[in-house]
């Protein structure tokens, strides 16, 4: 609860102008507090007159912290096939576990699964809890539920990571619930606290537009999961060892009430952003369809691909699969060329890990300027063909 020491409080309206749910008003010089309070505390920390108090929140420390240990990494197969995003997670996990000084262990649920799990040591696992069985063949909610959460209770790791994929989304949140865990979807950072090494899970919040850092120190384990191509695989080394720990599904947790008849694999679509090394991103400052022209020639140039920012997507000047950020793809090609994008922040979020970024706007303020590696202010329908007959006369010679 909230709680206001009217005596210190002295009407200043900071917490008011802080709240970001509007749920504080000055009413005759103090501050009253509204239904909408959620006691996120942002008011709190900002009362120069420490005037407000959280009290109580009815959160109890678990008492059995320091028994959960070990970083998990959940990875995804289907189709005879590991998901790209289950590499990438291990990266990630590496360095959490690193810093934690704890195992790493991979989680391989499937069927035929063959040497993925030594892929999975080569890339930074030093176990894989491996689930081959032919019930697993088709991916279940329930029977996947039940493994993964079943697991988790057995063995109490630390922090568990998912990929936010189709299949992640579907059933990870219902492990979160067994295992009576919070859940923080889609972020883009993870690093461990210092101080008590819990995960500090970062993600966009209000509609992107500011980056939120979610912790959970009072209970285990800590679950999250994170987009394709947002974190950096390892390079395979196939000089790791690691412990292949085999697990025998039970008939209880083999039942479904769902039956998965066939599970037919998306026909891949022919813009695969996700998957060039070279992208080429048109905004709003292409002024119309037809600047996509352009920006088709220099992507020909360079052996790349043509992405785009929302406005240009909305506006339908290039189909919904170009789409580059927060509710597009998440890319991270060797180089990124910015035309005509300014860089909100919903964009950024999509390609800010990009080796190279290049960025042309005739706006020298454009916040693209402010992660980009190299910056051309100009118009970009001179820029560009200028840009094209140099890589071309560099081509010839
Ligand atoms: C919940 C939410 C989710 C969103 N998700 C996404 C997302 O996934 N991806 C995304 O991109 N956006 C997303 N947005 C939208 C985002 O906020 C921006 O509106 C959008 O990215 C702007 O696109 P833009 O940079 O092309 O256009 P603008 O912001 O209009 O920028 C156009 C730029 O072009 C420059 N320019 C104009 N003419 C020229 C010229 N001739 N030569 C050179 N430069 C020129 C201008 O200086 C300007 O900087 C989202 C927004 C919300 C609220």
């Amino acid at each position: 609860m909230l709680k206001i020491d009217e005596k210190l409080c002295i009407g200043c309206g900071i917490c008011e102008n802080q709240c970001p749910f509007g749920a504080i008003e000055v009413v005759d010089g103090i501050a009253v507090i509204g239904d909408t309070c959620t006691l996120c505390g942002a008011c709190v920390e900002e009362c120069e007159v420490e005037a407000l108090e959280l009290e109580d929140t009815g959160l109890k420390k678990q008492d059995d912290l320091e028994s959960w240990s070990g970083v998990w990494v959940f990875c995804e197969f289907t189709h005879g096939e590991l998901a790209p995003v289950s590499l990438e997670l291990l990266g990630v996990g590496r360095n959490l576990a690193d810093s934690r000084g704890v195992q790493l262990s991979a989680v391989l649920l499937g069927h035929l699964t063959e040497n993925t799990a030594d892929q999975l040591i080569a890339h930074g696992a030093d176990q894989v809890f491996r689930a081959d069985n032919p019930g697993l063949e088709l991916f279940s909610d329930e029977i996947y539920e039940k493994i993964l959460s079943d697991l988790i209770l057995e063995k109490k790791p630390e922090i568990i990571l998912a990929g936010a994929t189709a299949i992640g989304r579907s059933f990870i949140p219902g492990v979160a619930t067994t295992v009576d865990a919070g859940l923080t979807a889609d972020c883009t950072r993870l690093e461990i606290r210092q101080d008590d090494g819990a995960l500090m899970q970062t993600r966009p919040a209000f509609g992107g537009n500011i980056m939120a850092t979610i912790v959970c120190p009072n209970t285990r384990p800590q679950m999250a999961t994170v987009r394709p191509k947002v974190m950096k695989a390892l390079d395979p080394d196939d000089r790791r060892s690691g412990d292949i720990v085999d697990i025998m599904p039970t008939a209880r947790q083999l039942v479904s009430r769902i039956k998965v008849l066939e599970s037919v694999k998306a026909p891949q679509s022919n813009v695969n952003i996700q998957e060039s090394d070279i992208l080429i991103s048109g905004g709003r400052g292409l002024e119309s369809e037809k600047g996509f022209n352009l920006l088709h020639k220099l992507a020909e140039a360079l052996d790349g691909k043509v992405s785009a920012s929302r406005a240009v997507v909305d506006a339908g000047w290039i189909p919904y699969p170009h789409q580059v950020g927060q509710t597009g793809k998440t890319v991270a090609p060797k180089l990124y060329i910015a035309c005509g994008i300014s860089g909100a922040i919903q964009h950024v979020a999509g390609m800010q890990s990009s080796e190279t970024i290049v960025a042309i706007n005739r706006d020298k303020d454009a916040p693209i300027f402010n992660i980009a590696d190299f910056g051309i202010v100009g118009d970009l329908n001179e820029v560009i063909p200028k840009l094209i007959a140099k890589i071309e006369e560099k081509r010839g010679s």
